[in-house]
């Protein structure tokens, strides 16, 4: 590993003035999960690391009058000790729970699993599903931004130099739902399909539908024709099955060595058959 100063600076102004001040030369480590093995391997070669750790206006989660606001690093392991979230989020605290170890969950920080853009992120189908938007900061401001505009590609997303997350804000819960992960391992595996999926029934029809993807395109994704077929319309099982269909249509999966593209597109087609079922069966246990 290449040597590199670090920085643990206390507070957010300072945090944003380093990273102003080191420019491109500096990385941000959060809980350092994804992060130190870029720098062991040798892939992220920086002069500098700034660290969020002592940053304690950056780590908690928050109830105000418009929802929830969950700082960026927020532990995996918080997020599933939260009451608020248990109650308002399960869907959050579920695919928490899945993410690799407890230590991993220790260390392992909200905020680094979404700038991380890994398109099987765990928790960036359920926060999609949820209408998630991200806050972002820098010297020069601050500006807000829909979750799906954030995540750009493999690997990017939309900071900017001298720019961090800072929050993750979620409106007032609206309907129920549901992230399904399907890997090969119970533990310790990453995902080969996520589906995260949120209904909201108002009269008899759907006022909301969210189907939200991931591993199967460049980036944690909305499959919106699926939500479409189900928005404004009555439930029944030819109805979930077309919209499954959609999902299963929408994505870009590729062939790697966790599984071919083929068998992804069809396990979107399955989880989200069976998950919209399961959801307003209002059934709890559904596998993924
Ligand atoms: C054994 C193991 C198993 C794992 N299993 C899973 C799994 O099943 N599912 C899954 O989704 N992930 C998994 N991961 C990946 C990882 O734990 C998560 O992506 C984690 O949430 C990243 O958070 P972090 O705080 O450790 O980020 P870091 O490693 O500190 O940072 C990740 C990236 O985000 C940037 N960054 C972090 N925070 C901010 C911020 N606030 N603002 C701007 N940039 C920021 C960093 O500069 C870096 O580029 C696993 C990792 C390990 C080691």
């Amino acid at each position: 590993m290449r040597p590199f100063t670090h920085h643990a600076p206390s507070d957010l102004e300072t945090a944003l003035q380093l990273l102003s001040d080191l420019g491109s030369q500096a990385v941000i480590l959060a809980g350092g999960t994804d992060l130190l093995l870029n720098l062991r391997e040798g892939t992220l070669e920086p002069d500098s690391v700034v660290s969020l750790r002592q940053v304690a206006e950056l780590r908690g989660i928050h109830e105000d009058k418009h929802g929830l606001r969950i700082g960026a690093t927020t532990t995996l392991r918080d997020i599933i000790r939260s009451q608020l979230l248990h109650r308002q989020h399960p869907c959050l605290v579920h695919a928490a729970s899945l993410i690799g170890s407890v230590q991993v969950r220790s260390l392992a920080t909200i905020g680094g699993n979404l700038c991380n853009a890994a398109p099987s992120a765990d928790m960036a189908p359920p926060l999609l599903a949820l209408d998630a938007e991200v806050l972002l900061v820098s010297t020069k401001g601050k500006r807000q931004l829909p979750l799906q505009d954030f995540f750009r590609g493999p690997g990017e997303q939309a900071l900017q130099a001298g720019e961090l997350l800072s929050e993750i804000i979620l409106p007032h819960p609206q309907g129920e739902t549901i992230y399904l992960k399907h890997s090969f391992r119970a533990y310790m595996d990453i995902a080969a399909v996520g589906v995260a999926l949120r209904l909201h029934a108002n009269g008899g029809t759907f006022a909301a539908a969210r189907v939200a993807l991931g591993a199967v395109a460049p980036t944690p994704m909305r499959a919106k024709a699926a939500e479409q077929e189900l928005e404004g319309q009555a439930p029944s099982e030819d109805r979930f099955a077309r919209a499954a269909a959609l999902a299963a249509e929408a994505c870009t999966p590729i062939d790697d060595v966790r599984a071919p593209a083929w068998y992804r597109r069809r396990i979107v087609e399955i989880l989200t058959r069976r998950g919209l079922t399961a959801l307003w069966q209002g059934t709890e246990q559904v596998a993924g």
